[in-house]
């Protein structure tokens, strides 16, 4: 049976994407070597970093002024990265905290200096996103998003994104989960981080997008590994790169830029809006956020009798959708409908929700 792949990540990547990937296992490039066993070094990879690092730049419309680099460790390693590099220790950051992962940061954040916290929603069990910061404790050096919350199912509309934008000078994004899943003024960030994961690739390559005139301020001396400055000067060859998963990334790239990511905007609200609709007139089940800061790459419900839950992913089992248990600190359930989900994987969960409804 064909399964339909919900995981939040790592995620679905497109069909087309598999087939290259699985080609280069063979034979990369022509070189008669398979990806996995070539040097870093080898002109044909070096094409493929350049490529991909220039063609995240084009599909955020972003000039010069940008930096776009590969780095590892995944997004956790950005939670102190992006700190390291910007906040001098008796310099103040604002966060907004609206999740795991956003928590996770400002907790690391903690180690460089000083964290306001200037809005939250976690005594609500992260079940929107604020509308209002406390601005009260600038100068802030910077304030820091987390754009999608992935376990709870919650995202920024552009409004809000705007409105804070006209209140910092500079704005750091976790992107890690709605990277390239909507047109967006990207310029309105000056440092996004994402994994690679979840929208733009496979796990082990994590992206930075940094405007480069907000680094350098910070008076210690940083390792090599942490200083995005040693990393844009070494086009992020500075030590050896996950050459796979920066290749699969860029393979993703490409099939995004063929999509267009206006498209892909539309198709993936359109998804959206067919699932939070299905939730919304289901008798069994319901949306677990604030309907105006729903997701639309992470859609989580939950039943009103939790005890049918393990019914229906046993139900969901026997029609091959995988992946759909929510994350083990929330349950319930979570489908992650990045932009490789087609639209007809969203129907098949829907017509799995009304059976189980019908059956009951
Ligand atoms: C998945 C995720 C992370 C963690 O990413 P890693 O690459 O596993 O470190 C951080 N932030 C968000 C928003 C995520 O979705």
């Amino acid at each position: 049976m064909n399964k339909i792949n919900f995981y939040s990540g790592p995620s679905i990547l497109p069909l087309s994407v598999l087939e290259q990937a699985k080609a280069a296992i063979d034979d990369f490039a022509g070189m008669g070597l398979s990806i996995l066993e070539i040097s870093h070094r080898a002109k044909p990879f070096v094409e493929v970093m350049d490529g991909a690092r220039a063609m995240i730049k084009e599909l955020m419309g972003l000039d010069d002024d940008y930096e776009v680099l590969y780095l590892q460790g995944g997004a956790s390693s950005q939670f102190h990265m992006v700190p390291y590099n910007l906040l001098n220790g008796t310099e103040t950051a604002g966060y907004i905290d609206t999740g795991t992962w956003a928590h996770g940061a400002l907790t690391e954040a903690r180690l460089f200096g000083e964290v306001h916290v200037i809005a939250s929603s976690k005594d609500s069990y992260y079940d929107h996103i604020p509308k209002t910061w406390d601005m009260s404790g600038k100068p802030y050096k910077y304030i820091h998003i987390t754009t999608n919350n992935t376990i709870y199912g919650t995202q920024w509309d552009i409004a809000s994104l705007q409105r804070l934008r006209g209140q910092t000078d500079t704005l750091v994004a976790d992107m890690s989960s709605d990277i390239f899943s909507r047109e967006i003024d990207y310029s309105m960030f000056d440092l996004i981080y994402a994994g690679a994961q979840k929208n733009a690739g496979v796990a082990g390559a994590t992206i930075v997008v940094v405007r480069k005139s907000i680094l350098g301020s910070v008076k210690w001396t940083l390792p090599k590994m942490i200083d995005y400055r040693v990393h844009i000067e070494n086009a992020s060859m500075k030590n050896t790169p996950s050459v796979f998963a920066v290749y699969c990334s860029y393979l993703v790239l490409n099939w995004i830029k063929e999509q267009g990511l206006k498209n892909l905007y539309l198709h993936n609200e359109r998804k959206a809006q067919r699932l939070y609709e299905a939730i919304d007139d289901s008798k069994i089940f319901k949306g677990n956020v604030a309907k105006e800061d729903r997701s639309m790459m992470n859609v989580c419900f939950t039943a009103h009798d939790r005890a049918l839950e393990p019914k229906f992913s046993e139900l969901a089992k026997t029609k091959g959708l995988v992946g759909i248990e929510g994350h083990r600190s929330v349950g319930g359930f979570r489908a992650s409908i990045y932009n490789a989900m087609p639209e007809s994987g969203v129907e098949a969960l829907i017509a799995a929700m009304k059976e189980f409804e019908a059956r009951l």
